[in-house]
């Protein structure tokens, strides 16, 4: 049983866990910063900051994207655990009945979980000298409000910009390294190239399809090779999106399989989910405890966002 861990049995445990991968270096206070000066309170996991011009109480919670909750420390380490162990992600119905908590609860834990997931870990640009960057995009679902339609009102197809009426996602995937993932309006030409110029190392070998939306961007990198998907033409040599259409996979099993009602101005995070757990897969030396790890130390400072998007219910 995975829940064996120290930090799932007791409150005082999961308080600990948590602090020690918040504070390594001695508590800070999240208001004004100072270290260690902090003192305890009468009641356990709370401090008051010693700064003279402060002095504001605080929890290991303060500050992160588990502010003002009101679920146990060990159900949150419960939760983190098994949005980081489950390949295609975890539904907030299945988090409810898992961990006994009220649906509304746990759609709560999901969605600051995904919060705390959000970049995990990234730095710097993908791919580097002679470095593979897949890119690639995809379409599913239906966006709420098609932004193209002809005039009989329906939908279509706009050249190199894929389905009108589909959500589109576009991927960077570094050959054995991190993903990045977008959630765009639009795949077209201009927002693609964006992404790349923003996240590719210039002197990366990029590696695409036939869409043409890569071939100007693509000049400015050190290659750009393409398959040709269209004429049944999936790999030539180490020349591929084998990578990008696996991410893929898995994101769409997921969103339809998992996630089935996700609104579009939430897709984001979602797709911020996935990359996360691309990013910290088994491959490249994870375990589900060192995955879930890795998104408890992503709690902090995302408080804000997360609260300027979704409105002031706290679970
Ligand atoms: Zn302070």
């Amino acid at each position: 049983m995975k829940f064996d861990a120290p930090q799932f049995r007791s409150e005082a445990e999961a308080r600990k866990y948590i602090e020690a991968l918040r504070w390594p270096g001695g508590r800070v206070c999240p208001k004004c910063g100072s270290i260690g000066s902090e003192y305890e309170t009468k009641r356990e996991g709370r401090y008051r900051c010693g700064a003279k011009e402060c002095r504001k109480d605080f929890t290991v919670m303060t500050g992160t994207v588990m502010e003002a909750s009101h679920v146990k420390l060990t159900v949150w380490l419960m939760a983190f655990y098994l949005m980081a162990s489950s390949k295609k992600g975890m539904s907030a119905h299945q988090l409810h009945r898992t961990l006994d908590v009220t649906y509304k609860t746990a759609w709560f834990l999901a969605h600051r979980i995904r919060a705390a997931m959000a970049n995990g870990g990234l730095t710097g640009p993908l791919g580097g000298p002679g470095q593979i960057v897949e890119a690639d995009e995809t379409y599913f679902g239906k966006v709420e409000n098609p932004r193209t339609v002809s005039t009989t009102g329906r939908a279509f197809v706009k050249r190199g910009s894929g389905p009108a009426n589909k959500r589109a996602v576009v991927a960077l995937i570094e050959r054995g390294g991190q993903a990045r993932v977008f959630h765009v309006a639009e795949a077209n030409r201009e927002t693609v190239e964006k992404i790349v110029r923003e996240n590719v190392h210039p002197k990366s070998r990029l590696h695409s399809d036939e869409s043409r939306l890569y071939t100007k961007v693509g000049a400015e990198l050190g290659s750009h090779e393409t398959v040709k998907h269209s004429a049944g033409e999936y790999a030539r040599g180490d020349v591929h999106t084998n990578s990008a259409e696996g991410f893929f996979g898995v994101f769409k099993k997921g969103m339809t399989g998992v996630y089935q009602h996700c609104a579009e101005k939430h897709l984001h995070r979602y797709v911020g989910e996935y990359e996360f757990r691309h990013n910290t897969r088994t491959k490249l030396g994870f375990t589900d405890a060192m995955r879930a790890q890795r998104a408890v130390e992503g709690i902090e400072g995302k408080r804000l966002t997360y609260r300027r998007t979704n409105g002031a219910a706290v679970a």
